[in-house]
């Protein structure tokens, strides 16, 4: 039975980190599902339509390598009920320190207590990848900083675009 993976996140914007994740999670699942959270009250910098864009043309050249089919959608509820939408039997979360153990894990217990048909995996951010984050990303770039260490080209132009806005 083909096995799907949900990978909920901001990516506000894409990062090396998450990228590090979504690649080793296509070694767990044959089909992944990235979910981009569009939650009412939380801000972004990039609009969703920009993160998809941005996350479908990451991650098309893991999916051509892999062979794993990777689909990027939006959600805007409960993180087990877009996983449930998508028949996904996988959660997948990154873990950077301790800060994201003891948060992850609580909230993965949570998910656990309403679906237990779901199963959430947690992959230790790799040591090149742990430090980063799409907040800190989003501080530096502001402040004229190089982010081309943290993020895609891709995602650096789309970032450049978005701060040129006179709102930021
Ligand atoms: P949010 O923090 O708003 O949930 P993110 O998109 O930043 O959304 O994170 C989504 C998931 O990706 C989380 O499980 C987070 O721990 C993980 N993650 C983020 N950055 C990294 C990184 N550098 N390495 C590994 N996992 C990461």
């Amino acid at each position: 039975m083909a096995r799907t993976g949900f990978y909920p996140g901001s990516f506000d914007p894409v990062t090396y980190g998450h990228l590090d994740i979504i690649a080793r999670a296509t070694r767990l699942v044959d089909k992944l599902v990235l979910g981009v959270g569009v939650h009412h009250g939380k801000q972004s910098l990039l609009p969703a339509k920009t993160r998809i864009a941005l996350l479908e043309r990451v991650t098309r050249p893991i999916a051509e390598h892999t062979g794993v089919k990777i689909l990027v959608a939006t959600f805007d509820g409960l993180a087990v009920d877009a996983a449930r939408r998508h028949h996904a039997g996988i959660m997948i979360r990154g873990l950077r320190d301790s800060t994201d153990f003891d948060y992850e894990v609580q909230m993965g217990q949570m998910n656990g207590a309403m679906a237990p048909d779901i199963e959430t995996v947690f992959l230790a951010a790799s040591p090149a990848t742990r430090m980063i984050a799409s907040s800190l990303v989003k501080q530096i770039a502001r402040m004229g900083g190089d982010i081309s260490l943290f993020i895609p080209r891709e995602a650096q132009e789309v970032m450049a675009a978005a701060l040129a806005k006179p709102s930021h």
